[in-house]
């Protein structure tokens, strides 16, 4: 496959738009496709749709393709299990794969004390497994999540999740007992202020204010946050601000759930993004960037919490042993060189970035960590006016370039290519990005 995105335009294809008109008659609307990808075949970064046309991947299929697409180790460890046992169920039976993945994660995870492992299918399944097993292990009802968060779809999930009205509008009652407050986003301050003379006021108004008013604190059962804001638009709140809110949960017995399904794997350049902050949580649940592309989602969680009975939770497929030998390969890949890489060639895809936001006031801010890096687009870089507009044609120009990147956020641009990405990589995709903005006049 080329080692240069190769378009040839009018986009979709006469084969890929025939795809796509079968896929519109029979599939549910409710996805969001912004442009007209059809995926045929893939290697590394590179994708190749049915009409030959090549593109370079700064998706990773929604940060999942953490090894690229097809690494041959992966490739070849999902042959090798599928050869000897494609499924048995981990609910009522016992295999290796699961259990020694179930090892590894423990093992990586923060936190000395012991730990046990739920295998799920997906991250919002996994999400459901904390939210259930800290009402368990608590008896305390109430949850406490973040404006901006996303936590997958599924109704324990999406009572968590605080991010867009779409995804919870015409859907009834969800879970009851969830309380949204602000995020440390320095950038959109919840509550208007500064970073550091506010002093991690976002944090302190949880203390101050819900559980003085709405929420008594002995009858929270966990807080649920994302290290860094994935959907909602690749926040990474400022320094302190997790250590702050570890400090809150402990003060009040209050479980702490890290949701590292979209930052965790590498991505930021540590296995778990919340290491970045030092911080130990009760509970982490992963999926994504786990298997390599692979269903497969995990909650780790202290040894001592996990005391529930038999049958109080299970899942048919969850730790699926292709999917698990896919794991156990993505990590060998990770451990031996791709977290270090995550964080050089994001620190590197970071500098671009910010050296083209010098060009294009369009650019209202870039961060992120490691490969989890996003640009935010806005009308007055003063005020920081959101523009979805022009955020969604400097995707779709991308698109018609040959570089596939996914939105964030209102009007954010997200960058979470394959960890094996590189340099030279990046530069062709800046270049792309450059001549978009070129092309949009701004
Ligand atoms: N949690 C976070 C932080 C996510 O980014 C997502 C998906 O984007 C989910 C949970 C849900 O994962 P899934 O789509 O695998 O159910």
């Amino acid at each position: 496959m080329s080692k240069y995105p190769k378009i040839k335009l009018p986009l979709p294809g006469p084969k890929a738009r025939k795809i796509i008109e079968r896929d519109h008659a029979l599939l549910s609307p409710s996805f969001t496709r912004s442009y007209p990808l059809v995926a045929h075949r893939a290697k590394g970064v590179w994708i190749e749709d049915p009409d030959g046309n090549i593109f370079l991947d700064f998706t990773a299929g929604i940060a999942v393709t953490s090894t690229g697409h097809c690494h041959p180790k992966v490739v070849q460890a999902i042959k090798k299990q599928a050869d000897k046992l494609l499924h048995m169920s981990g609910t009522d039976f016992y295999y290796t794969s699961q259990i020694e993945l179930a090892e590894r994660l423990a093992k990586l995870a923060p936190g000395k004390f012991k730990k046990r492992v739920f295998f799920t299918n997906s991250g919002a399944e996994a999400v459901e497994a904390a939210f259930k097993l800290a009402r368990y292990a608590t008896k305390r009802e109430k949850m406490i999540s973040f404006f901006g968060a996303f936590h997958g779809r599924t109704f324990g999930a999406l009572s968590l999740t605080g991010s867009k009205i779409k995804q919870r509008e015409n859907f009834g009652s969800l879970v009851p007992g969830v309380h949204h407050v602000g995020y440390g986003n320095c950038y959109h301050c919840p509550y208007n202020l500064t970073y550091p003379e506010c002093k991690l006021d976002c944090v302190d108004y949880i203390e101050h204010t819900l559980f003085k008013r709405i929420v008594p604190p002995e009858e929270v059962a966990a807080i649920i946050v994302e290290p860094i804001q994935g959907e909602g638009g690749y926040v990474v709140p400022p320094p302190g601000w997790h250590q702050r809110l570890r400090a809150l949960t402990k003060k009040y017995g209050i479980l702490l759930i890290a949701d590292e399904v979209q930052a965790g794997m590498g991505r930021t350049g540590k296995m778990f993004a919340i290491e970045h902050w030092g911080v130990e949580p009760d509970i982490i649940v992963t999926a994504k960037g786990i298997a390599s592309g692979l269903p497969l989602g995990a909650m780790i969680a202290r040894k001592d919490l996990m005391i529930w009975k038999p049958g109080a939770h299970a899942s048919t497929f969850g730790g699926n042993p292709v999917a698990c030998a896919a794991a156990l390969a993505t990590l060998d890949l990770l451990e031996s060189k791709l977290i270090k890489n995550a964080q050089v060639t994001g620190d590197y895809l970071k500098k671009k970035l910010t050296d083209l936001a010098k060009r294009f006031p369009a650019i209202g801010d870039v961060r992120g960590l490691g490969l989890m890096v996003g640009i935010e687009i806005v009308k007055d870089r003063s005020v920081k006016t959101p523009n979805p507009v022009l955020r969604d044609k400097i995707i779709d120009l991308a698109f018609s370039r040959g570089l596939l990147l996914l939105g964030c956020g209102e009007t954010g641009i997200r960058f979470c290519p394959p960890l094996i990405v590189k340099k030279k990589e990046v530069d062709i995709a800046v270049r792309i990005l450059e001549t978009c903005f070129e092309k949009a006049h701004v």
